[in-house]
């Protein structure tokens, strides 16, 4: 079924970078012989998951939407791929994203664009923008995104499904092509929040091979979801951002829904504030493109990754270059695109000597600042909502040349990766136009289960 629904949506959505068609044909007729033989079946049996393009996977390629990476297969499964396989989960694919997880539009990957399948002249977000539609277009009841600042949760509020960033360090981090790696944090993305808890189960646990991945046990998300009661549930509102120039009244009719649906089911509303809220884009901003500046220095055309030949396209010899070092230069030049450069000059930039305390290191006092202001919350409200995007879907083209327009989808997500803490974007209804809108809940670290819970009543 997933793959005949890939055969109808793929030509107009583009959600994937490859599919597995025989592999997964031939998985799904073993779990079949399993079931008739009458073994037993692992929780996962048969379940098509589609992956997205930044986590290793040893049966496919595993490109980051890159040139770089364009024929690139690595030899091992990314943790979280292997629990998803163990679990019986089957992968039929790999789902285009932004290159190298930059962006927040899917426009920016080397393999082409990938449409919102509810407007095709829309973006499904980004950087899991493949992810999302995969699962929105119907071919997947379950995909796997990742999220450095807010790459499963804009694209899920985007594409009307659900979207979980985990906690930091609650899912292994091993095999997934790093982009910021103090953000960076895998999680599942489903149709419902049902969905999304039975992917958790079997990606959540400490990994010895991720020494960031949390040695903490992993509860029962399923049970979480049932029946699950907001009496009494503190839920602390963010009205000021709501109520920030820029925020379309679609989002903020969903927010003043949802806080509805909660007050009605018995929760108890309670105004707060992350004081340090106007700084989360900017700190991002020079957090993650220096840890992409050093993540992405092992790309030089020698170790990894796409080398390009000198005098291969005819240009001319860089003068007083060292054969060596024309290698490196030419094959970077050629395999990153715009945006993944972009971002590893700002990062030389703000980590090179002289500007590194004015920069860096003042980005990460910004950090704990904004970390304090969650745990002052915390200790108020047991979750936290708000919105996810400042507007609906937009539509393709509309950001790609302007940067700062583009980062400012960021506004209300990267709050939760600069914290570490989880949160979950819930589809919030749809705006005039029929464009889904999303919210989001934050809880404390390793609080999956009461996102999950108050998911579910939502839903
Ligand atoms: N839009 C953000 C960025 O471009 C988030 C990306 C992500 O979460 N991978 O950096």
């Amino acid at each position: 079924t997933a793959l005949r629904a890939i055969g109808a949506t793929e030509p107009t959505h583009k959600s994937y970078t490859h599919v597995s068609y025989d592999a997964a044909l031939q998985a799904a007729a073993k779990v079949d012989e399993d079931r008739k033989a009458g073994r037993p079946l692992p929780p996962l049996a048969g379940l098509p998951v589609a992956i997205k393009d930044v986590l290793c996977t040893s049966d496919m390629p595993t490109t980051c939407s890159s040139n770089m990476l364009r024929n690139f297969t690595p030899p091992y499964d990314a943790t979280v791929v292997a629990k998803l396989k163990q679990a019986g989960a089957i992968v039929i694919g790999k789902t285009n994203m932004d290159e190298f997880a930059m962006g927040a539009s899917t426009e920016t990957s080397a393999m082409g664009v990938t449409r919102n399948p509810w407007d095709t002249d829309r973006t499904p977000g980004g950087s899991s923008g493949g992810a999302a539609a995969a699962v929105a277009s119907g071919t997947v009841p379950l995909s796997i995104g990742t999220d450095t600042g807010g790459s499963i949760r804009q694209p899920a509020a985007f594409c009307g499904i659900t979207g979980l960033k985990p906690t930091y360090g609650r899912c292994s981090r091993y095999g997934l092509v790093a982009f910021a790696s103090s953000l960076d944090q895998a999680g599942p993305m489903g149709w419902a929040v049902s969905d999304v808890a039975i992917g958790l189960q079997a990606m959540a646990g400490y990994d010895p091979a991720d020494s960031t991945s949390v040695d903490h046990e992993v509860p029962d998300y399923r049970a979480a979801i049932t029946d699950p009661d907001m009496k009494g549930v503190r839920i602390g509102v963010l009205r000021s951002a709501v109520d920030q120039e820029g925020v379309t009244p679609a989002i903020r009719t969903a927010f003043a829904e949802a806080e509805k649906v909660y007050r009605d089911l018995g929760a108890e509303i309670v105004e707060i504030d992350l004081e340090h809220s106007p700084y989360w884009v900017p700190t991002y901003y020079v957090i993650a493109p220096c840890e992409a500046s050093s993540n992405l220095s092992r790309f030089d055309g020698a170790h990894y990754g796409y080398r390009h030949e000198a005098g291969a396209s005819g240009e001319a010899a860089l003068e007083n270059t060292q054969p060596l070092e024309a290698m490196y230069r030419s094959s970077r030049a050629a395999g990153f695109g715009s945006e993944v450069k972009r971002r590893i000059m700002v990062g030389t930039y703000a980590l090179s000597e002289g500007y590194y305390d004015a920069y860096y290191n003042q980005a990460l006092k910004v950090r704990r600042l904004i970390r304090g202001d969650y745990d002052a919350a915390f200790e108020k409200v047991d979750l936290i909502l708000g919105p996810v995007t400042p507007s609906p879907a937009f539509r393709l083209g509309e950001n790609i040349d302007d940067p700062i327009s583009m980062y400012l989808c960021d506004l209300f997500t990267v709050g939760a990766n600069l914290a570490g803490v989880p949160a979950i974007s819930l589809p919030g209804g749809t705006n005039d136009d029929g464009l889904p809108v999303g919210v989001q809940l934050q809880a404390p670290v390793m609080q999956e289960c009461k996102l999950l819970a108050a998911g579910a009543a939502f839903q």
